[in-house]
């Protein structure tokens, strides 16, 4: 990430040491602004995401970056809701199943909880908030895709809980799908656009 494009950019950091995520983005905002992650910037320490919400965590990452190293800056959090579980996992979707638990762990958990749960009745929705920090200004963009969550695990592409999540309109679950299909009907994908259109819009 760290030497793409011109130092003359405007810096605007993705709070993330993913550089995957953070080349995605760069690619949509194509020379308007530079992309750095948190270790381009030398952010090594670990951002507690302690709000109750995805807003707060989002929040407290954008700012963390904006506050200490003085730079415009990003952040995002995602969350799964089911309808079922009263909108659990929601903030706590990537610690579902404890602070150390892997995609697995947290797929059985919520099988588990939703066991004998009819599919009509396991609507849920991921739901990415994005925070950007620029010049002090905060901002925020949202973006989700509804679905279902299916009775089991099936395909072996993405991340998470892409396994047992069906978005609506489609008969696969998001790990059967080819990455570009899942981004323009994703959570993420959708909220990415929007906060891209908002940086191009002022740039
Ligand atoms: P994060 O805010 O991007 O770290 O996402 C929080 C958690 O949500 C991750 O640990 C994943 O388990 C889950 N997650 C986020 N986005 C997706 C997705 O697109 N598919 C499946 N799981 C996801």
């Amino acid at each position: 990430m760290k030497d793409s494009g011109s130092n003359e950019l405007p810096i605007l950091v993705f709070a993330t040491h993913n550089a995957n995520k953070a080349l995605e983005v760069q690619k949509m905002l194509g020379d308007a602004y530079r992309i750095q992650t948190l270790s381009d910037i030398g952010c090594h320490e670990e951002i507690a995401e302690t709000a109750s919400d995805l807003k707060g965590n989002a929040l407290i990452k954008a700012k963390h970056v904006s506050d200490a190293y003085g730079l415009d800056c990003f952040a995002d959090d995602t969350g799964l809701e089911v309808d079922a579980l009263g909108g659990a996992p929601g903030v706590r979707t990537a610690r579902y199943a404890g602070e150390q638990a892997d995609a697995e762990a947290n797929m059985k958990k919520l099988l588990g909880a939703l066991s004998g749960v009819k599919l009509e009745n396991r609507s849920a929705r991921f739901r990415t908030v994005i925070c950007m920090v620029r010049k002090g200004e905060v901002k925020y963009v949202e973006g989700t895709c509804e679905g279902r969550i299916a009775l089991s695990q099936s395909g072996v592409k993405g991340f998470g809980y892409d396994p047992v999540f069906c978005p609506d309109g489609e008969s696969t679950t998001f790990a059967e799908m080819p990455a570009l299909a899942k981004n323009e009907i994703s959570h993420r994908g959708k909220a990415i656009r929007l906060m891209v259109g908002e940086l191009l819009a002022k740039s």
